[in-house]
């Protein structure tokens, strides 16, 4: 089953980790003895300071409650779609008016004992029982909906977007407010991975300004987005920074990006778990795509959301032919696999990257390919026998069965005297003739010196592959790389 929602880690900091001790302490530990309440004066004092400046930077980076959620109950939550009303203004203001009420009502009954012995004990319980309140209510609703799901209306959280209204009223905020900023819009695969693991389920990719940034006073500057864009384009930034960020993009390889109306002409079963699909450029009808470069193809409509996947052929300008393995309970392989058919109208966006261009003054060139990762190299190695450049290719797979385009790649260096082409299998059957093994031992093999390497693969692959290289003297500029 596919989730959209993705559980991943939460906790970048020490206290992110660990603040939920002190939940627990006010909350339980209060029971018996009340004045540790106390201490909640000072968090309120501090969350308020905070975000006169950052707006709700407290949520996301220490609060306490934020960790118990987001430490403790995350592995049990059913992490689903929060309800819309638990989102609404009216919520928040309906609770805000209620904890006002309450705590005012509380703190003036308690007001009536100023200066007798109990007073201290008393003040404390009023903060112990509404820690007690949150930790219960939130936990219960952090299971059923997703752990944030009480900070959609938190009080504390209402007044912070107010204290936040203020700052930037008074100008504090300009220097010291942090928001998450894209590098460059061009470069988005919109592939949804921010919004996907978004605490507060938020949706940043559809929503940057033209300045880059995301405006939302709902963002808690958690910076799980920023961990988990597969682009890396997101960082959390000032307005200054963002703005120097936006005259400096560099975003060589994407200047011909645009949108597509594309038909399915063919659909084709390669392996058990890859399809390669051939679609028909219709508006507008041709592209000037770059060998090792890739599309997005669109997934859904709302929220609007693509993958990108490589060109794996040379074909005509009019025509771009994409290879798709399914990932396991994938969102977006998924839907490709159960829906894509042949004659249905998709949306492309590309051509796209410039990670795998070629330097033109190579003259030799190593490609390692892990996986689905050869994709990209079919065109490159086409182009590669027309130039008639030193290449060699070092394809590793799991298994031999997984070997795609086996015999187009086998015939291009057959019929070309400058390609050489290894292939090298992980875990293949006891019948197996073929080279065993990891690419990284392919690697070790060879004489090096002059080459420029490009790489395509998992991540695992890449780094390691990367970290041999350079100990075996390649410079890291002769190394470019995409992971898959
Ligand atoms: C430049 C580029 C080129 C690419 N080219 C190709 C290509 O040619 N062919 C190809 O097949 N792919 C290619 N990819 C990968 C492709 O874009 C997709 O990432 C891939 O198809 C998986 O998509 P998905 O939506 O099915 O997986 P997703 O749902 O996005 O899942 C991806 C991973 O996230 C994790 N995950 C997902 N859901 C959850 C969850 N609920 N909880 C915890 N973890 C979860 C899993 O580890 C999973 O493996 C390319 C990627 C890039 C960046
Ligand atoms: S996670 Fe995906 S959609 Fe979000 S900014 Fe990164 S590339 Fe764009
Ligand atoms: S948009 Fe990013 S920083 Fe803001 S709450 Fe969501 S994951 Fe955290």
């Amino acid at each position: 089953m596919r989730n959209y929602f993705i559980k991943t880690k939460r906790a970048f900091t020490p206290i992110r980790q660990y603040a939920w001790i002190f939940t627990l302490t006010v909350a339980i530990g209060g029971l018996w003895y009340p004045r540790l309440g106390i201490l909640v004066f000072g968090v309120i004092f501090a969350l308020t300071a905070i975000s006169l400046f950052k707006g709700r930077f407290w949520c996301g980076n220490y609060c306490a409650h934020g960790s118990l959620f987001d430490q403790l109950f995350l592995p049990f939550s059913r992490n689903q779609k929060i309800p819309g009303f638990l989102k609404s203004k009216y919520t928040q203001i309906a609770v805000m008016t209620w904890f006002m009420y309450n705590l005012g009502s509380k703190f003036y009954r308690v007001s009536q004992i100023w200066g007798t012995l109990q007073f201290w004990d008393r003040l404390g319980f009023v903060f112990v029982s509404s820690y007690l309140m949150v930790t219960v209510v939130g936990g219960l609703l952090g299971l059923i909906y997703t752990p944030r799901s009480w900070c959609q209306f938190c009080p504390m959280g209402t007044m912070q977007v107010l204290m936040y209204k203020l700052g930037k009223k008074l100008g504090w905020t300009k220097q010291h407010d942090q928001k998450i900023t894209i590098e460059a819009l061009e470069k988005c695969h919109k592939c949804g991975k921010c919004a996907r693991v978004c605490p507060m389920q938020l949706v940043p990719y559809t929503e940057f300004s033209d300045k880059n940034q995301f405006d939302r006073e709902a963002c808690i500057r958690c910076i799980t987005c920023v961990d988990n864009c597969p682009a890396k384009l997101l960082t959390l930034a000032t307005a200054d920074e963002a703005a120097a960020k936006l005259h400096h993009r560099d975003f060589r390889g994407y200047e011909n990006r645009q949108r597509f109306l594309a038909v399915i002409k063919t659909v084709a079963d390669l392996a058990p778990d890859i399809r390669e699909f051939t679609l028909e450029l219709v508006d507008p009808p041709t592209s000037s795509i770059q060998p090792g470069q890739y599309f997005l193809l669109r997934i859904q409509a709302q929220p609007e959301m693509f993958r990108a996947y490589s060109v794996s052929a040379k074909t005509s300008p009019g025509v771009v032919r994409v290879t798709v393995k399914r990932v396991q309970n994938g969102y977006g392989t998924s839907i490709i696999f159960e829906s894509f058919t042949v004659g249905m109208e998709v949306v492309l966006e590309g051509p796209m990257g410039h990670e795998l261009l070629l330097d033109p003054s190579a003259r030799k060139i190593l490609l390692i390919a892990g996986g689905i990762g050869i994709t990209p190299f079919v065109p490159i190695l086409q182009h590669l026998v027309e130039t008639g450049t030193e290449t060699t290719l070092v394809y590793g797979a799991n298994t031999e069965g997984e070997f795609i385009f086996d015999d187009l790649l086998c015939s291009l260096a057959t019929e070309s005297s400058s390609i050489t082409y290894i292939k090298v299998a992980a875990n293949p059957s006891n019948s197996y003739k073929g080279r065993k093994g990891l690419v990284t031992d392919e690697i070790k093999r060879l004489t090096l010196k002059g080459y420029k390497v490009y790489m395509c693969g998992p991540k695992g692959m890449v780094e390691a592959s990367t970290r041999l290289l350079l100990e075996l003297g390649v410079s890291a500029s002769d190394i470019s790389a995409e992971s898959a």
